[in-house]
């Protein structure tokens, strides 16, 4: 293993051990294996997180997406065929949850200095075709402004928030991601701040007809037992995450003051002329660090030999992927250019501030 691992799940949960394996016991006699109360208990956690009063568990961050779209189609607020403003660079279940409703995404550069989308070109990416936002708060870094509230208000789009990397981020009034825009999508996929032990997500929304479409959508379809109003799917959250869930996030906001003093570190000591740091945006909850670097491979391989590991998120945006072909033509020079210059640094549990001094001062090494 690396002196400096990028991350390690079992160091991550090693602390709460006992917790986890009591949570997994009382799941176990409970008798309750699908729904129940640890699902409705994290539910009422996760609407005090996003300020929202509905927050439905679902069965992944994937899926919390895709729910939302279909139901608002299945609401008459979207159709197929209408247009989505997606970022360029992000993770591809974004773009695939767009794709997967039969929307069309519209891809909006990086900012080279956010990373996140953009928002200067939100509004030439309009047309009479535009429906919705989907804002990506990517690599834990809130992305939610003036323009893009001004935009969306003006031609009465949806903002739909994939919150899977920016659990307890704020933005510049104060408030938390998750509960900006009409609805938001949370992931608790092992690697993110909060994290499960296996597949878990959910949607938070101050919109109750939302939520009961998303929840249906996510149980076939049906609210009532054998009465299915829509062609649905089984989405569910599954309650032994949802205990495990309910151990972890009370830890939130110590984890993500975690993440944010490594930055502070890394931040204030890396001095290497070759390297760009993002900007310390305050808010963020530094899902991951991000360094730019025209050397990447290079640069990791050193890391690589002196204990750092290293990670790339990521390496191919999602208009270049096999899968999707058909946006292979597009031009978005930012997030190419992101993609083959990003290097993410450790910043999990397995990192502590003197690491990240040493980090420091290994990359200052590197010529
Ligand atoms: C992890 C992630 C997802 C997907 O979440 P899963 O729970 O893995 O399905 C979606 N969007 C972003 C930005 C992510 O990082």
């Amino acid at each position: 293993m690396m002196r400096y691992p990028f991350l390690d799940l079992r160091t991550v949960n090693e602390p709460l051990m006992a917790e986890l394996t009591a949570a997994a016991t009382r799941v176990i006699e409970s008798g309750r294996y699908v729904g129940g109360p640890e699902c409705e208990a994290l539910e009422a956690d996760l609407c005090r997180v996003a300020g929202t009063s509905h927050a439905v568990g679902v069965s992944n961050g994937l899926d919390a997406l895709r729910l939302i779209f279909k139901a608002y189609i299945e609401l008459g607020r979207l159709a197929p065929g209408d247009e989505v403003l997606v970022p360029a660079n992000t993770y591809i279940a974004s773009v695939l949850a767009v794709t997967d409703a039969g929307l069309t995404p519209v891809f909006v550069d990086a900012s080279a200095r956010t990373l996140n989308m953009d928002t200067d070109l939100i509004e030439r990416s309009i047309t009479p075709r535009t429906r919705a936002i989907l804002t990506v708060h990517l690599y834990g870094r809130p992305c939610y402004d003036e323009a893009m509230i001004e935009a969306a208000r003006r031609h009465g789009l949806l903002i739909v928030e994939d919150n899977a990397q920016a659990i307890g981020a704020t933005v510049f009034d104060g408030r938390p991601t998750g509960g900006l825009g009409d609805a938001a999508a949370f992931s608790f996929y092992p690697t993110k701040n909060v994290g499960a032990l296996g597949d878990a997500g959910a949607v938070t929304t101050d919109d109750g007809a939302l939520a009961d479409a998303v929840r249906a959508l996510a149980n076939y379809g049906s609210e009532r037992r054998y009465e299915n109003i829509y062609c649905g799917y089984n989405c569910r959250l599954d309650p032994i995450q949802a205990a495990f869930l309910r151990v972890k996030l009370p830890h939130l906001a110590e984890e993500n003051e975690r993440r944010r003093a490594l930055a502070r570190v890394y931040d204030t000591e890396i001095s290497n002329p070759r390297v760009v740091k993002p900007e310390f945006t305050a808010g963020s909850v530094w899902h991951q660090y991000t360094l730019l670097i025209e050397d990447r491979d290079r640069f990791r391989a050193y890391l690589g030999e002196c204990g750092v590991g290293t990670d790339v998120n990521y390496p191919t945006p999602p208009h270049l992927q096999p899968c999707y072909r058909r946006y292979a033509h597009l031009h978005l020079p930012v997030a190419e250019q992101l993609s083959r210059s990003v290097v993410c640094l450790p910043v999990s549990a397995c990192t502590t501030p003197a690491d990240a001094r040493e980090i420091a001062a290994i990359i200052n090494r590197f010529n």
